[in-house]
């Protein structure tokens, strides 16, 4: 069997974050690296000097970078150039060094439309309820909004459901009201359901037969509350998994240029997420 090693003409990739100690995306992304036989290796970087790691991947030539709490935000002022979406948004998760220039830009929509698209088809006819209302919801409503469906927004503190609906053209609520709340898709981005939340959902169970399709962003873990009450309750669900793989997917093919190998990367998150199937 040939061992790929690396050697003076490998490409270096990475992820910067804080911790990034269980993060998947070394596994996502030499996993694809490999299946395609690409001279690149993708690391993690547990980095707290954002801007001195900055310039380091100027100065080794690091061709690009998955970005993770607690940098998505802070890290948009070191950027040469950030694209109009990662502006919308307000956060980046992906950079390019594009001959020594840093660029920003964000993949996260494009996880969260992908994977809700698997499901549901279209979105421009679909009413779709957003829980929360931080970074990552930021994103989901972009991606929503840019495929045309009709977004409500129900957070925990009003006034961010209120401050996001407002920059997108969406509703607002507070979780109180939505037993009058019309959608037929809900897309979960609280960190409700992870430790310590473990046992808790933000919709009751009864409120859950109307609703045709639950996604939860939370991957960890893979069933959450809400995806479990969803499942008793009839409606098709989505876990986490889909969005951090698609968003994945989009950085590989900006980086690379190449068709990322989905089938590839998918197996790879089932390997390590559900070890026994
Ligand atoms: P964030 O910016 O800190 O936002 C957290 C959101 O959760 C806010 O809306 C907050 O409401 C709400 N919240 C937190 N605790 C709550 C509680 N006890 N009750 C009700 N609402 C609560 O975090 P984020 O970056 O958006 O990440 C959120 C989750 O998404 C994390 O679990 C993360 O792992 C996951 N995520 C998944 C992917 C993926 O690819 N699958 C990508 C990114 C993030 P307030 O505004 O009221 O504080």
């Amino acid at each position: 069997m040939d061992i790929w090693m690396p050697d003076a003409a490998t490409s270096l990739y990475g992820i910067i974050g804080h911790p990034v100690g269980h993060s998947l995306s070394p596994l996502l992304h030499n996993r694809a690296l490999r299946a395609l036989g690409l001279n690149c290796v993708y690391l993690a970087f547990d980095v707290t000097d954002l801007e001195g790691a900055l310039s380091g991947i100027k100065a080794l030539g690091i061709k690009g970078l998955s970005v993770t709490i607690p940098h998505k935000q802070s890290i948009m002022r070191f950027l040469d150039e950030i694209d109009d979406v990662a502006k919308r948004i307000g956060a980046v998760n992906t950079v390019l060094n594009k001959d020594g220039r840093l660029i920003g830009t964000n993949t996260d929509w494009i996880g969260a439309v992908k994977a809700l698209e698997e499901e549901a088809g279209r979105l421009d006819t679909k009413k779709v309820l957003v829980l929360g209302a931080g970074g990552s919801a930021r994103a989901v409503v972009a991606g929503l909004a840019e495929r045309g469906a009709r977004v409500l927004i129900a957070n925990r503190t009003l006034e961010k459901a209120k401050d996001l609906a407002e920059q997108f053209d969406a509703r607002w609520y507070s979780f109180d009201e939505l037993p009058d709340v019309e959608a037929s898709i809900v897309v979960n981005t609280t960190s409700v359901g992870m430790a310590p939340d473990l046992e808790r959902s933000l919709i009751p169970s009864d409120l859950l037969p109307k609703y045709a399709i639950i996604m939860d962003i939370v991957y960890s873990p893979l069933k959450t509350k809400l995806l479990r009450d969803a499942e008793r309750a009839g409606c098709k669900t989505i876990n986490g998994l889909r969005m951090l793989l698609y968003q994945a997917v989009a950085q590989f093919e900006l980086w690379t240029g190449k068709p990322a190998p989905v089938k590839e990367m998918e197996h790879a998150l089932r390997e390590a997420m559900e070890p026994d199937k």
